[in-house]
C-alpha cells in the first residue's frame, strides 16, 4: 500500500512521460535533456533523470524537483491542481480523507468541476432535446462525424434563461461560482441567467484535457452575436489558449509542424480527416503566451487563415512576433471566402494539396505586395519596398535575407545595392520585451539573490497594489533604478514608459494564485534587509583580518563590537 497518494501517483507515472508532454526532450546517456522552459536559453540545460525521478535546470534558472513541483510550474498552479491534474493522468481515485485533500479542494478545482459538469449537460442536450438532434443535424450536414462530436464534446445550450445555472445549483455550486466559472450573469435588476442560450458549444480544454471554457455559436436564435466565449476566468484566458492543442500535441511533435485555424469547426474538421496536428487560435491573434506553448512542440507553423495583412494588423504583428522567436512560418493559400472547414468537407484531398503547397511567409508577402501594387510604377515600386523591406530586413540568416534582396531587386528592375542601401535605412519595430532572446539586460546566470528579490517585490506590488505602503526608503535604495522607477511611477498614477518590462514583472505574480502579497513582500524585505547587512559585515570582517595582521589590537576591538551590534540586527 502507500503511504500517499502522491506516492502512488509517483509509482504510476514515468517522470520522462509527465515532463516530455510538456517540452520536447532528447536522449542524453542515461538522462533526457532539453532546453528549459523557464528561463531563456539556446543550448539545453534543462536534464531529467529517470533513475532520480526528478528534473533540473543547470543553465541560468536553477530550478528543479519532481513531477508535482514540474506542474505547479509549467501550469502556473497550486500543489492542489496538478495533484489533481497527475491523479486524473495516473487513474489515482483521491479520497477526502487523504492528506492533501485540503489543498485539492482549492477554488480552482471547485471551477474545473463546474466547467465539466456543464460540458455534460450541454452534451446531453445536443444527443437528446429536440432542438439538440436539430443541432446535431446541422453540424453533421457540415460534415462533421459522430466521432468527431462525441471526441470534441460538442454540445447544445438550450434557449432558456435558467437551464445550465438550475442544473449547476442542484449539484450543489453556488451562483457565485457558476459566475465565476463563467457560465453565468447577473443582469442589473439582480436575476441570474446563462450566458449561453440556444447555441451550439464547443468546450475548450487546457493541455490536460480538462474543460476549462466554452464557445457558443448561434444556432436558430436570434440573438445577432454569432460566437460567445467564456470570458477571462481563473481558469480560461483566451491569449494563453489554442483550442485542441491537448489533442494535436503529440502528432506536432511527431510531424514536426503545427497547423494553425481560425475557428472550432476548422479543427475538428481538419483533425477530422488526418490532419491531427491541429489547433485553433478562435478569436485571437497569435499572441506571445500561444508562441510560448507552440515553442515546445515544434518551430514549424503553418498558418490556414485569413491573412489580413495591413501594416500593424493584428496578424502581422503575431507573424512577425513568431518569427523572431525563430519559427519557421508557412502560409497555406486557400481559395477565396473559404475556410479549412469548407475545403476538407468537400474534398479532403484538395486541403491535402493546399497544405503541401503552403508557401513561405517571404514568398507569400511578396505575392501579396505585388498583386496589390503596379512594380512598373514608381509610387508602386515605393509601396512594395516599403512593405516588403521590413520583412526581409528581420531574417536573421545573411544568405536567406541575400536572397531576398535579389528576389526584391529583381521584380522592381533594380539593382541589389539599391535594395540593400534602402533596406539599411529601413526601421523595424523592437520587439516586446518578453520576446528578445534575454528577457534581461543580465543574463540569467549573472543576476543575483538581490536582483531576484527586487524583481519579485516589485511584480508582487504591481499586483497588490496597496502592498507598496510597506517600503520605506531604505528599502527603495536597495532596488535597481529600473524598477524604482517603475514604482515612482505607480505612486503617482502614471503609465511607465516601458510597458512591457511592467507585464513581464506583473505576469510573474499574476500567475501565482492564493499569494498573500503582503506576506510574500515582508519575506522579501526581510532577506533583502539581512543581505545588505551580511554585506556589511563581510566588510567588517575583511578589515577585522587586515587589523589582525597588523597587530593593532583597539581597532581589533572596535571592528569585533561593530560586528557583534550588526550582527544582531540580522532578522530571523
Ligand atoms: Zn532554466
Amino acid at each position: 500500500m502507500f503511504s500517499s497518494p502522491v506516492e502512488e501517483i509517483k509509482s504510476r507515472l514515468d517522470i520522462v512521460e509527465v515532463v516530455g508532454s510538456y517540452v520536447k526532450l532528447q536522449k542524453a546517456g542515461a538522462n533526457f535533456r532539453a532546453v528549459c522552459p523557464f528561463h531563456t536559453e539556446k543550448q539545453p540545460s534543462f536534464f531529467v533523470s529517470p533513475a532520480r525521478q526528478s528534473w533540473h535546470c543547470f543553465g541560468g534558472c536553477g530550478e528543479g524537483g519532481d513531477m508535482f513541483k514540474f506542474v505547479m510550474k509549467i501550469e502556473g498552479v497550486e500543489f492542489g491542481d496538478a495533484l489533481r491534474a497527475l491523479a486524473q493522468k495516473a487513474g489515482v481515485e483521491l479520497k477526502k480523507q487523504d492528506p492533501e485533500s485540503a489543498v485539492w479542494r482549492t477554488e480552482r478545482n471547485r471551477l474545473y468541476e463546474i466547467c465539466e459538469l456543464a460540458c455534460r449537460f450541454f452534451e446531453k442536450q445536443l444527443t437528446e432535446s429536440a432542438i439538440g438532434k436539430e443541432a446535431q443535424k446541422y453540424l453533421t450536414e457540415r460534415g462533421i462525424s459522430q466521432e468527431s462530436l462525441k471526441k470534441w464534446r460538442v454540445g447544445y445550450a438550450p434557449d432558456v434563461w435558467q437551464g445550465l445555472s438550475d442544473f449547476l445549483t442542484s449539484c450543489g455550486y453556488k451562483k457565485d461560482e457558476i459566475q465565476k466559472a463563467g457560465l453565468g450573469l447577473t443582469s442589473e435588476k439582480g436575476s441570474f441567467f446563462d450566458r449561453f442560450r440556444g447555441r451550439i458549444i464547443f468546450p475548450v480544454f487546457d493541455l490536460n484535457s480538462q474543460v476549462i471554457g466554452f464557445g457558443g455559436r448561434v444556432f436558430k436564435s436570434d440573438d445577432p452575436a454569432k460566437y460567445v466565449n467564456t470570458p477571462s476566468t481563473l481558469l480560461y484566458d483566451k491569449s494563453r489558449v489554442l483550442y485542441g492543442l491537448d489533442k494535436a500535441k503529440i502528432e506536432i511533435r511527431k510531424k514536426d509542424a503545427c497547423i494553425l485555424v481560425e475557428g472550432y469547426v476548422d479543427a475538428i474538421m481538419c483533425s477530422q480527416a488526418g490532419f491531427e496536428n491541429v489547433a485553433a487560435v478562435s478569436g485571437t491573434a497569435l499572441t506571445p503566451f500561444q508562441l510560448r506553448i507552440l515553442k515546445r512542440y515544434s518551430n514549424n507553423l503553418l498558418t490556414a487563415f485569413d491573412m489580413d495583412l495591413a501594416g500593424g494588423s493584428a496578424t502581422k504583428r503575431g507573424i512577425e512576433m513568431a518569427r523572431a522567436q525563430g519559427f519557421n512560418i508557412k502560409v497555406a493559400v486557400m481559395p477565396q471566402g473559404k475556410d479549412p472547414a469548407d475545403i476538407v468537407a468537400e474534398d479532403s484531398r484538395q486541403w491535402e494539396k493546399i497544405v503541401a503547397e503552403a508557401k513561405s511567409i517571404l514568398q507569400f508577402f511578396f505575392e501579396t505586395a505585388l498583386a496589390r501594387f503596379d512594380a512598373k510604377t514608381p509610387e508602386g515600386k515605393r509601396e512594395i519596398s516599403r512593405e516588403l523591406l521590413p520583412a526581409i530586413k528581420r531574417i536573421p540568416n545573411k544568405i536567406e535575407r541575400f536572397h531576398w534582396v535579389q528576389e526584391l531587386a529583381r521584380k522592381l528592375g533594380v539593382t541589389e545595392q539599391v535594395v540593400e542601401e534602402e533596406m539599411a535605412q529601413t526601421k523595424i519595430e523592437p520587439q516586446p520585451y518578453y520576446f528578445l532572446e534575454e528577457p534581461h539586460p543580465q543574463s540569467p546566470a549573472k543576476r543575483t539573490r538581490k536582483d531576484i528579490l527586487g524583481e519579485r517585490i516589485v511584480s508582487l506590488v504591481l499586483k497588490d497594489k496597496q502592498t507598496l505602503e510597506l517600503l520605506n526608503e531604505n528599502h527603495y535604495n536597495y532596488l535597481e533604478a529600473r524598477l524604482r522607477a517603475v514604482l515612482d511611477d505607480l505612486k503617482n498614477n502614471q503609465p511607465h514608459a516601458h510597458a512591457e518590462f511592467v507585464n513581464y514583472l506583473a505576469l510573474q505574480a499574476e500567475m501565482e494564485e492564493g499569494l498573500d502579497c503582503r506576506q510574500e513582500i515582508q519575506t522579501c524585505l526581510k532577506e533583502l534587509e539581512n543581505l545588505e547587512i551580511k554585506k556589511k559585515l563581510d566588510d567588517i570582517s575583511r578589515k577585522l583580518k587586515a587589523a589582525e595582521y597588523e597587530k593593532d589590537a583597539g581597532r581589533v576591538d572596535v571592528l569585533i563590537k561593530e560586528f557583534h551590534q550588526l550582527s544582531n540586527k540580522l532578522i530571523i
